[in-house]
């Protein structure tokens, strides 16, 4: 029985020194040590033996038992200690790679289109000026000289705030950025009543207009405008500092053309026009094979708006243009709709 015990330790043993894995470990502790093993069998089997034979053999099993669990201990940190080690070798971390790019924002195609249009303008001496996007209709109509049942009303519809009983003087979202011109002369003239201050300011931002949306027209976007009010100021200023602007904005060679034109706040009003920037002037797709590319309405500041916004039209004068940015943005990156613009696709805004 003493031999037997040998052999049950030599074979339990040899048998454990090839594992390598979790499940086999387990597997070798029910096979060896559980309780139908060879060993367990010799415990139970105890009673059956003689008197002298019982302790030597209960204490020799007992032995074995140690044995065995000792081992299996050490073997089971073995295990664990190379599970450990494959792991590491597989999920290896190689912190020499590169990043990933952190992607960067950067400005609307609009915003950087206007900024481009502010610098210029800042250059020959305009300063911006900032405005309610909420107006109300004396400001965005009356005062700018288009009365009640103008029908140049009805080219600019816009979005009207309800709940307000205002008359004939309703809240609406700005159609332009034109009553700018009005608050900006009322709080020069408020500086020096007797002696109000010249002016020349840029009015940049959002406008409204309740209108179909198609490739060409949105129901807001962005307008800068210019304004230049004191004495003496003729229509020669006016040409060239929009003929300078056009240098500026599209090339030192560019030329520039005047139209007649009419808008309500301004007399006379033209618009102006730069060669096509795309043919240099032959005719091509975006110039409608005209050669020639509308860019601004302007003319000179009409009496009635110079004397609502505080000015006496004997004495000063003034001019104002006028544009639309993203038609600018259109013109320059060739853009073909202008839904693009407030779509929130960033495969658009990503190639600007
Ligand atoms: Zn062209």
């Amino acid at each position: 029985m003493l031999e037997k015990l040998d052999q049950i330790q030599d074979e339990a043993l040899h048998a454990l020194q090839t594992i390598s894995d979790e499940e086999t470990l387990q597997s070798w502790r029910v096979t060896h040590t559980g309780r139908s093993s060879a060993l367990m069998q010799v415990f139970s089997g105890l009673g059956k033996l003689s008197k002298e034979e019982r302790p030597k053999v209960g204490q020799k099993a007992n032995l074995v038992k140690i044995a065995l669990e000792t081992a299996f201990d050490e073997r089971s940190k073995i295990v664990k200690q190379e599970a450990l080690e494959r792991s590491l070798e597989r999920e290896h971390l190689d912190v020499t790679l590169p990043g990933r790019p952190v992607s960067k924002g950067r400005l609307h195609p609009a915003t950087q289109t206007l900024r481009r249009i502010l610098n210029i303008l800042a250059e020959m001496g305009f300063q911006v000026f900032t405005s309610n996007e909420l107006e109300t209709d004396e400001y965005n109509f009356q005062f700018l000289n288009f009365p009640p049942d103008h029908p140049a009303r009805e080219m600019q519809d816009s979005f009207y705030v309800e709940g307000n009983d205002r008359g004939d003087n309703p809240l609406l979202m700005r159609t332009h950025t034109s009553p700018g011109q009005i608050r900006a002369m009322r709080a020069a003239v408020a500086t020096d009543p007797n002696n109000p201050p010249p002016i020349r300011i840029a009015l940049p931002g959002m406008c409204f207009r309740y209108e179909q949306i198609t490739a060409r027209s949105e129901v807001q976007f962005n307008q800068v405008e210019g304004l230049a009010v004191g004495e003496k100021i003729t229509f020669s200023d006016l040409k060239g500092t929009l003929s300078d602007f056009g240098r500026r904005m599209f090339g030192q060679d560019v030329r520039t053309r005047f139209r007649a034109q009419h808008f309500p706040f301004t007399e006379p009003s033209a618009e102006m026009d730069v060669e096509c920037f795309v043919c240099g002037g032959k005719g091509c797709k975006v110039c409608k094979q005209a050669g020639w590319l509308e860019i601004l309405g302007c003319g000179m500041v009409h009496p009635v708006v110079l004397q609502n916004g505080g000015y006496d039209p004997n004495l000063y004068t003034g001019f104002a243009f006028g544009m639309g940015i993203e038609r600018q943005a259109m013109l320059r990156y060739k853009i073909e709709d202008i839904r693009y613009f407030w779509g929130n696709d960033i495969r658009f805004l990503e190639q600007f």
